[in-house]
C-alpha cells in the first residue's frame, strides 16, 4: 500500500480529489466554493511528490460528493485529477475527470463589455477549447488563467 492510499483510506465519508497540479489546491477548492465558511472538514496535501506529475495537489473533503457540474468545471484546471469517492472508508467510486464540451454559469467572462459581465441576467456560456474556453457571447479566448475566471461565490 502506497502512501497516497494510507491517506485516502483515513477518510470516513466525502471525496478525495488526486493528482491535481501542485500549487492549485487552492483554485480547486474555489470551484468547489469551500472557503471553511460552512464548516466543512478540509485536508489540502500541497506539492507532494508524484511519480506521474512531478508534484501534486491532494484535496479531501469530509461529507461531500461532488456533482457533476463541479466535475466538469475541475477538469479545466486539473485535468489529470482523479476523484475518489469515498463511503464508510472505502474507495465507493473512482473515476478521472473528463472534459466537458461547454462550461454554463460557472466562469465569468473577462471582457467587461461582454453582455454576461453586466446588470442582465444572463448566464456565462463557455466552449471548451483543446488549449483553452471561449466565450459564446464575445468570443473572448482564455488559455492559461482559466481559473481566475472562477466566479466568486
Ligand atoms: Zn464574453
Amino acid at each position: 500500500m502506497t502512501d497516497t492510499e494510507l491517506r485516502v483510506s483515513k477518510i470516513q465519508d466525502g471525496t478525495v480529489i488526486d493528482h491535481i497540479p501542485g500549487g492549485t489546491a487552492l483554485h480547486v477548492l474555489a470551484v468547489l466554493g469551500i472557503d471553511g465558511s460552512g464548516g466543512e472538514e478540509v485536508s489540502i496535501g500541497m506539492n507532494v511528490p508524484s511519480d506521474r506529475l512531478g508534484r501534486k495537489d491532494i484535496v479531501k473533503v469530509e461529507d461531500r460528493e461532488l456533482s457533476a457540474d463541479e466535475v466538469d468545471v475541475l477538469s479545466l484546471i486539473a485535468p489529470q485529477a482523479s476523484i475518489n469517492i469515498i463511503r464508510g472508508y472505502e474507495v465507493s467510486e473512482k473515476s478521472r475527470v473528463s472534459r466537458p464540451t461547454e462550461v454554463v454559469g460557472v466562469l465569468s467572462c473577462p471582457n467587461v463589455n461582454c453582455i454576461t459581465t453586466g446588470d442582465e441576467p444572463v448566464d456565462s456560456v463557455f466552449d471548451v477549447l483543446d488549449d483553452g474556453v471561449r466565450c459564446r457571447y464575445c468570443d473572448t479566448i482564455v488559455r492559461d488563467d482559466v481559473a481566475s475566471l472562477i466566479e466568486s461565490t
